[in-house]
């Protein structure tokens, strides 16, 4: 450990990371990690639903495909995505291209009109929501817009801390919603475990319009093995006699095309009439051509899954790569630690406490783009400022071989930085 050597022995440490990372400079490299955005070679596993529905078709199960109604979305979509996620498909809504953007609408018809029939509006008192931690920047960044104040949730093994959250929502009515992701969470990994989803879905709260914002992004997106099976929340809800707090949100974002795949709602009966009669003062009908070229090229939920298979095959390699070299590189450390996830878009990096901010600009000037430290927080605040977010999926193996190892170079330098200082 750095805090262990002697003064002269740290400054031969320190002298020789430094000429490390002048060699990092000298390398003139321009890559990018940022953000989790799929490969060019997993788009291209749907390319040819650019061909579909093809000429001649658009008519399915009697609804003609190019005209305006059908808010809720092609039935036969809704079935086959029903299978996918376990909701009945009377529950579930096939929307636009974007499962953030119906998270903004459904924050803001909270917002404007309650969440009930007769409202409070959200607006009409200050709204506080949990923020479990490390968590996904853009949902955060969708709640600070509002002005809401967030509180952090420390994130464990198995999801977020109940204990916490238990007390809390308790004694606060202005705590009205969580966001969660429960499957390989968004950077953490963490998939939630049955236990915690009922606690989540069974605890009292002191706001009657307590809500979960239950983000499955990643339901079948496994890095190793199958995905575990989609836990039925809307009937855990219904069981726990909160049928009316869990908002579902989906996408095909990381399965088709990112930001022009299909994304999806799913409630209770009186959630998704409360969701549509807002939705229907925003437009006449879905993108129902979109829908029915996703119907045509998944088939049905084991063409899903083949599908996935196939990302799997691309991704598996990327994320082997980043962790077998930081084991490499930090290993014997004790400045580092890091994520293995078993599916998902991230590797969760832990940095020397302290040092993740200046870790980024390090690799930043040597040409390395690095998602902003602290941006898995609520506005970007790690208190410990030791976390950074890595994204593998884009960068090509070879690109993603020089980033992680000048990164190494860099959580190396900054650490005996701090130490030295
Ligand atoms: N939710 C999570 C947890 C994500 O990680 C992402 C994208 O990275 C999204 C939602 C965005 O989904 P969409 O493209 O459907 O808006």
């Amino acid at each position: 450990p750095l805090h262990d050597l002697a003064l002269r022995d740290l400054d031969i440490e320190l002298a020789r990371y430094r000429a490390d990372y002048a060699a990092l400079q000298v390398q003139q490299l321009a890559l990018d990690i940022t953000r989790g955005k799929p490969a060019p070679e997993q788009l291209d596993l749907s390319t040819a639903m650019l061909a579909l529905p093809g000429d001649g078709d658009y008519v399915i199960d009697g609804i003609d495909c190019r005209n305006y109604g059908d808010l809720a979305g092609l039935p036969a979509l809704r079935a086959l995505f029903g299978e996918v996620l376990d909701i009945a498909p009377a529950n579930l809504i096939a929307g636009g291209t974007s499962s953030l953007e119906t998270m903004y609408d459904v924050l803001s018809f909270a917002w404007i009109h309650g969440t009930g029939a007769t409202g409070p509006a959200w607006s009409s008192e200050p709204v506080k929501f949990l923020c479990p931690v490390p968590g996904y920047d853009r949902h955060f960044a969708i709640t600070e817009s509002f002005g809401i104040e967030m509180i952090p949730i420390p994130l464990v093994s198995d999801g977020p801390d109940t204990a916490t959250i238990r007390e809390l929502v308790a004694a606060d009515p202005q705590i009205k919603g969580i966001w969660c992701v429960p499957t390989y969470s968004n950077p953490s990994g963490v998939t939630y475990s049955e236990q915690v989803t009922r606690e989540l879905l069974s605890m009292d709260t002191a706001a009657p319009d307590f809500r979960i914002f239950w983000d499955n992004a990643y339901a079948v997106h496994p890095l190793t093995g199958d995905a575990p099976p989609v836990l039925d929340v809307l009937s855990i809800a219904d069981q726990e006699g909160h049928p009316d707090r869990p908002y579902v949100f989906a996408s095909t974002s990381k399965m088709t095309f990112a930001g022009g795949g299909v994304s999806f709602f799913a409630g209770s009966p009186d959630n998704v009439a409360w969701y549509l009669g807002h939705l229907s003062q925003k437009r006449i009908g879905q993108d129902k051509l979109n829908q029915l070229r996703h119907v045509r090229f998944f088939v049905d939920a084991a063409g899903v899954r083949a599908h996935m298979r196939k990302h799997q095959q691309i991704l598996a390699p990327k994320f082997d790569l980043v962790t077998s070299i930081l084991q490499r590189e930090l290993g014997n450390s004790t400045i580092a630690s890091w994520t293995q996830p078993s599916g998902g878009y991230f590797v969760n990096l832990e940095v020397f406490p302290g040092t993740a901010e200046h870790v980024v600009a390090l690799a930043h000037a040597a040409g390395i783009a690095l998602t902003s430290a602290g941006s898995a927080f609520p506005s970007g605040d790690d208190p410990r400022d030791s976390h950074i977010r890595l994204a593998p999926t884009l960068p090509s193996e070879q690109e993603l071989r020089l980033a992680v190892e000048g990164l190494c170079t860099c959580i190396r330098l900054a650490a005996a930085e701090l130490v030295r200082r």
